[in-house]
């Protein structure tokens, strides 16, 4: 039996090491590669992605987890990667041939139409492809899940065993909260002043302050690199070597230093994985939502704090001198955090962004459970967008057409986003509990504890728990949004002066 273990160790590897390849040819294409490579790329692409698929559905690969599974004999690092690797080759073989080839084709035709259709404002030329993708979704959930609803499958490919019905427990308590907080903030006399975030903060200087937070807040940049690209994303191909990107615009200062951070927060967890299992299941990310909850624990919880503010405060002055005159801490931290609703999910603030999210969750759960159509998705998008953030889209580019979600068939991502905010909030809830100095070593620059906090709690956990449990190891109790909502609470109440507290 340990000359089969030993077998999957192999074949798991060799499949780590080719995605790592893909990982690597991947980022360059979006990072380095000159634009009249893009055919030969991906000609290179589609003949690694039949490889890989090659040897994840080998029929050897099946038997070897077949003798295997019968077996009891493993310490639980073990148990993992069989349990995993198992899965993954379940859900891989379930699905016939000629539905991953009509959902890759749709998935590619459908990016394109989505683009033409987002340009122009024509959500007809687009909803075709939502039909379709619904139909073909339903059949992949009945081929992979068929004992789960087809949107609950949908979900536990990014959040595994949380369901539709749970979700909407969690995000009715937290619409009943925000939105009437949002519909206060914007109606209060009191507002941040945020002017002094206008105007040009120059490109090298926001460059050379990302790289320097980055680095202060432990990423290693002998294990990774920072670069720009259209889209921040954080890829790369083993701990050792972690490739995050973020771009820069001149007069955005707060949306490029906190993209930076949010990859930080990605790469960090990536960097942190257990090195001697890199290859292996058992080291990997969890899931969407807790790898979000580390980019967005660096991203809100850190830098969003007064205490990070204090830090970097003559940092910003010394960069941007010309901004800061006049300005104090107190100010710099309001404007860092100033709420305002806004129409486009990536550009909203932390108070506004869960109500974006809840939204889309309720328009997927409902196509999916067949209680509205396809082409009622405008008029419903932009209703509720009113009755949750007070403002109507006034065309579908800025409502119903702006992700690219829905054009390659991810439903069932978004609410992870928010699942990671819950989660970044819980999580830091309980390492204070832990080190009640924590906003000591955010105000003077020390980041060390936090870091090694994360690696030894989550990090380094890999997937040998469930988030479930995780959640309940390191906090004591399941996913509970109402610390969430208390720290949104007392912060948003103190920042805009509102009665309550
Ligand atoms: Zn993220």
């Amino acid at each position: 039996m340990r000359k089969s273990y030993q077998n999957l160790v192999e074949k798991l590897t060799e499949i780590s090491r080719l995605n790592g390849v893909m990982n690597t040819i991947t980022w360059d294409q979006e990072v380095m590669m000159p634009s009249g490579s893009a055919y030969a790329r991906t000609g290179q692409i589609a003949a690694l992605a039949g490889v890989i698929h090659e040897r994840m559905t080998a029929p050897a690969l099946g038997e070897c987890l077949d003798e295997l599974k019968i077996c009891s004999d493993f310490n639980t690092v073990e148990c993992c990667n069989i349990r995993e690797a198992s899965r993954q080759y379940d859900l891989m073989t379930k699905i016939p041939k000629r539905l991953v080839q009509t959902l890759a084709e749709l998935s590619s035709r459908g990016h394109t139409i989505w683009v033409q259709a987002r340009r122009e404002n024509k959500f007809n030329d687009f909803s075709p492809v939502i039909q379709e993708f619904l139909l073909l979704k339903k059949e992949w959930a009945s081929c992979a899940f068929p004992d789960i609803s087809p949107y609950d499958a949908n979900l536990d490919l990014f959040e595994r065993g949380t369901t539709a019905a749970e979700i909407s427990a969690i995000f009715d308590q937290l619409k009943t909260t925000l939105a009437p907080l949002i519909h206060e903030i914007t109606h209060q006399t009191y507002q941040p002043d945020t002017a002094f975030l206008q105007g040009c903060f120059p490109i090298d200087k926001q460059a050379a302050l990302a790289r320097k937070i980055s680095q202060d807040i432990g990423f290693q940049f002998d294990k990774g690199r920072m670069d720009v690209s259209v889209h921040p994303f954080c890829g790369g191909s083993d701990p050792t070597d972690v490739r995050i990107t973020t771009r820069y615009s001149k007069d955005d200062f707060v949306e490029s230093i906190y993209a930076a951070i949010h990859e930080t927060g990605h790469a960090l967890y990536e960097q942190g994985r257990k090195i001697e299992s890199a290859d292996l299941p058992v080291s990997e990310s969890l899931t969407m939502g807790i790898h979000e909850s580390q980019s967005l624990f660096w991203e809100r919880m850190v830098a969003q704090s007064r205490a990070f503010c204090t830090h970097y405060f003559d940092s910003f002055c010394e960069f941007f001198s010309d901004k800061s005159q006049g300005i104090t801490v107190d100010t710099f931290y309001q404007a860092i955090n100033a709420c305002k609703p806004d129409f486009i999910r990536v550009e909203a603030d932390e108070l506004t962004y869960p109500l974006h999210l809840i939204l889309r969750f309720e328009i997927e759960r409902d196509l999916f459970a067949g209680n509205i159509s396809v082409n009622d998705l405008p008029e419903l998008w932009n209703e509720k967008m009113l009755t949750y953030l007070g403002i109507r889209p006034p065309n579908d580019t800025l409502g119903v057409l702006q992700d690219s979600h829905w054009s390659s068939g991810a439903f069932g991502y978004f609410p992870s986003y928010t699942l990671g905010a819950i989660y970044a909030c819980q999580f830091y809830f309980a390492m204070q509990r832990e080190l009640p100095d924590v906003e000591q070593f955010i105000a003077s620059g020390n980041f060390v504890p936090i870091k090694n906090w994360l690696n030894d709690k989550i990090h380094s956990q890999g997937k040998l728990y469930s988030p479930q449990e995780l959640v309940v190891k390191i906090t004591g109790e399941p996913l509970n949004p109402q610390h969430y909502l208390s720290y949104l609470e007392e912060k948003y109440r103190a920042i805009y002066r509102l009665n309550g507290l």
